[in-house]
């Protein structure tokens, strides 16, 4: 407790964008405002899910990683369409100098999301509120869009604050009433507890922040793991973690938990195709190459390995990371495994001085 005690009381806001992807093109193209738009990958494409929906198409139940076949179930007028990153990146640099405006303690978690830590702003202006203010009227007057701001002493509670008013909203959570406002959470909307844990927790008769306060730091920990340490402080209102300007995504892949175990080599190869053409997608949209390719895999028994192998080279060729994902494969004991989970991750990537690569969060939105 004393180093939280002792600390200078800090001022974090959290700004996030409202349904930035759908926002941007209903600016950008008037046909399109006022109605249910999804922006993602198209429901007659296989696998297609929406990346963002506008707030007209939210009424019909239309969420976020939501397959796209799904949504036009739901919303059989929907507009589909398909993302334009160049642009949402363009708009996400705009904002980014906005923010620059008052602090350059700026740690964006996405192209339409970032921390700010503005306890000792660049204008003086020493209000959070004023300054969160300020951020979202220039988003509305220079970018013609609109963003919901969270204002807090710790990043934990700025970024559930900015998720209370969407959209457009600022909700402010003052030092004194911070331990009551976490008291009162429900635990799924603790970010970073999963539907899972969050089950769990409710076997358990954990239903909001002051239930979890009761366990020990030990009960939190045998029942959690990491996360418990975690959770054990923000309940009690401490979270130190700073604002990370320099934050940078080392790595980028996917991976896939089978709806049954592979047991076979072949299905294994078929699987980890899929998975390879993501990533190879992945790293084209975002220009990245890199040299390290990492195979994971979860077995039946939860047991999980990790092998990972250097190229000469920097790479994105599909083939490359493929054969060499197949290869790390091989080497494991396959004959006798039942796999339930596969992945591939690419990371050391080429140094920023040498080549442009978009700003790390920016490819934290699609990270694994
Ligand atoms: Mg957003």
């Amino acid at each position: 407790m004393a180093e939280n005690d002792i600390r200078i009381k800090r001022k974090i806001i959290h700004i996030d964008m409202d349904a930035f992807y759908a926002s941007v093109e209903q600016r950008d193209n008037p046909e399109y405002r006022g109605k249910p738009l999804v922006v993602g990958g198209l429901p007659e494409g296989r696998g297609g899910v929406v990346a963002t929906a506008s707030y007209e198409a939210r009424k019909f139940g239309i969420r976020s990683a939501m397959p796209s076949k799904q949504a036009l179930q739901l919303c059989p007028h929907a507009i589909f369409v398909r993302p334009r990153f160049a642009a949402y990146k363009e708009v996400s640099q705009k904002i980014r100098e906005i923010f620059g405006r008052y602090t350059d303690l700026i740690e964006p978690l996405s192209l339409d999301e970032a921390y700010l830590d503005v306890t000792n702003d660049k204008l003086n202006i020493g209000s959070a509120i004023e300054i969160a203010q300020q951020i979202k009227q220039a988003i509305k007057d220079e970018l013609n869009l609109t963003a919901s701001a969270g204002v807090s002493v710790n990043k934990f509670v700025a970024k559930i604050a900015s998720d209370i008013k969407k959209p457009d909203g600022l909700t402010f959570i003052g030092p004194s009433s911070v331990e009551s406002f976490i008291e009162n959470l429900p635990v799924e909307k603790f970010y970073g507890v999963g539907k899972v844990t969050a089950d769990k927790m409710k076997k358990q008769g954990l239903f909001t922040g002051a239930d979890l306060k009761k366990l020990t730091e030990n009960e939190m920990i045998t029942q959690f793991g990491k996360a418990g340490a975690f959770y054990y402080r923000i309940v009690r209102g401490i979270d130190d973690r700073d604002v990370q300007p320099h934050r940078e995504t080392k790595s980028m892949g996917a991976e896939d938990t089978f709806a049954y175990d592979l047991t076979g080599i072949d299905e294994m190869y078929a699987e980890l195709e899929k998975i390879a053409k993501t990533v190879h997608d992945r790293l084209l949209r975002y220009q990245l190459k890199g040299r390290t390719i990492t195979l994971k895999i979860k077995y039946s028994d939860f047991r999980q390995i990790t092998r990972s192998l250097s190229l000469p080279n920097c790479t994105d060729d599909f083939d490359s990371i493929l054969n060499t994902s197949k290869n790390l494969l091989a080497a494991t004991d396959t004959e006798n495994s039942r796999i339930r989970l596969l992945g591939i991750t690419v990371s050391n990537f080429i140094p920023v001085e040498t080549k442009s690569i978009p700003p790390s969060d920016q490819l934290r939105l699609f990270d694994i």
